[in-house]
């Protein structure tokens, strides 16, 4: 069978424009007859078997908001098919948790390896690794029964892409909680920087930023090995007013690390949509063949053609474990036609331009699941 998630080229859209479609129907049929919650919540939208299979665009696929899946858990296979979970990184007390089952792991893999290729992540040259983020407690498809923050998995799974001769982490995981350890980061940067052995940090921009700040106040300069590279992971979340532009984050990368900006890349996902979304030189996120974004409109939710500001409607066909196909994330976005980069990669690219807050309207699980419907509903007007 063929699939897009092994396909060779990441962002070859036109060889699998029909595929996407097929597979995503073939994934929707899959939720629908798997998992009761999703088949009740689509058949009060009209949708059945036979409505599912004569779709014809991504447009008519309904979407959940992330903010659902904070408070209820959708799973499409038994508990026992599940290899590993991964949580949301918010604060609060709402988290979303979604769980993998081993084909969703192959095709994850699939892609990883080949936006690792297109992006120049992976290489044979061993390498020291500092993550500004949290430690990974388990194996990396760990126990079940171990639930984990979604970043600390991709994280660690960045330390493979070059053989690791270590590890360090920021924030270290210490009897059931997680404590800051920068200064331990900075005493080994201070090390990595006297060596020859390229150093390849990965973290939360604004623990980067934070992080890099201090340092240079301190006036601690730590000039990196020639092929180290810096990666941020994570988005901004809860601190986008203190959001650096991204010119002054490099600037800040190769004044203190040396690092200079064409090696610094950066990757956006989330626990609702992990896919693998990484910059390309020219620091933007093309849209690889694994998904779909849709901007629709704030009020109508109409979709809205490209250049145009909406809220972000992420669609992937990856996940068999949950029904998460289309999921409407509290982001808002626009997507712009390839062209406007010029970077050489053929596809559109979006770009992310703030939170619109909705948590703040959606106070309880009730509310939630309030908003849900009324919001699915207006879609189907
Ligand atoms: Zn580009």
């Amino acid at each position: 069978m063929r699939s897009i998630f092994w396909h060779k080229n990441p962002y070859d859209l036109e060889k699998t424009e029909n595929l996407f479609l097929e597979k995503i129907i073939e994934n929707m049929l899959f939720h629908y007859e798997n998992c009761q919650e999703y088949r009740e919540l689509v058949e009060s939208l009209g949708f059945g078997t036979e409505r599912i299979r004569a779709i014809t665009s991504l447009e008519e696929i309904p979407f959940i908001p992330t903010v659902y899946f904070k408070h209820h858990r959708l799973d499409s296979v038994p508990e026992h098919k599940l290899l590993t979970r991964a949580t949301s990184s918010g604060t609060s007390g709402n988290k979303s948790m979604i769980g993998y089952d081993f084909p969703t792991l192959w095709r994850a893999l699939g892609m990883v390896q080949s936006i690792g290729k297109v992006h120049h992540f992976w290489s044979i040259r061993p390498c020291h690794y500092i993550i500004l983020g949290y430690e990974h407690k388990g194996f990396l498809w760990g126990s079940p029964r171990i639930e984990e923050k979604a970043v600390a998995k991709t994280a660690y799974g960045f330390t493979f892409f070059a053989p690791a001769l270590s590890r360090t982490y920021a924030l270290k995981y210490k009897d059931g909680d997680y404590v800051l350890n920068l200064e331990e980061v900075k005493k080994k940067l201070l090390q990595f920087s006297k060596g020859s052995t390229p150093v390849r940090i990965m973290g939360f921009p604004f623990h980067a930023y934070w992080l890099l700040t201090a340092m240079k106040e301190e006036g601690i300069f730590c000039p990196l090995p020639k092929g180290s590279m810096m990666a941020f992971g994570g988005g901004w979340k809860q601190y986008y007013t203190q959001r650096a532009d991204k010119e002054t984050m490099y600037a800040l990368v190769k004044e203190v690390l040396d690092i200079p900006e064409n090696m610094c890349r950066e990757f956006f996902g989330a626990v609702e949509h992990p896919i693998l979304y990484c910059d390309c030189p020219k620091h933007h996120f093309h849209i690889p063949i694994y998904s779909r974004v849709i901007i629709r409109d704030v009020d109508t939710l109409e979709p809205v053609p490209h250049g145009t500001p909406g809220l972000v409607n992420l669609l992937t066909p990856m996940i068999s474990s949950a029904p998460i196909l289309s999921i409407m994330t509290d982001d808002l976005g626009i997507v712009h036609d390839a062209s406007e980069c010029g970077c050489g990669i053929p596809a559109p690219y979006l770009e992310i331009l703030g939170r619109v807050g909705m948590e703040d309207i959606t106070t309880c699980a009730a509310g939630a699941q309030r908003y849900v419907q009324s919001m699915m509903m207006e879609d189907v007007k």
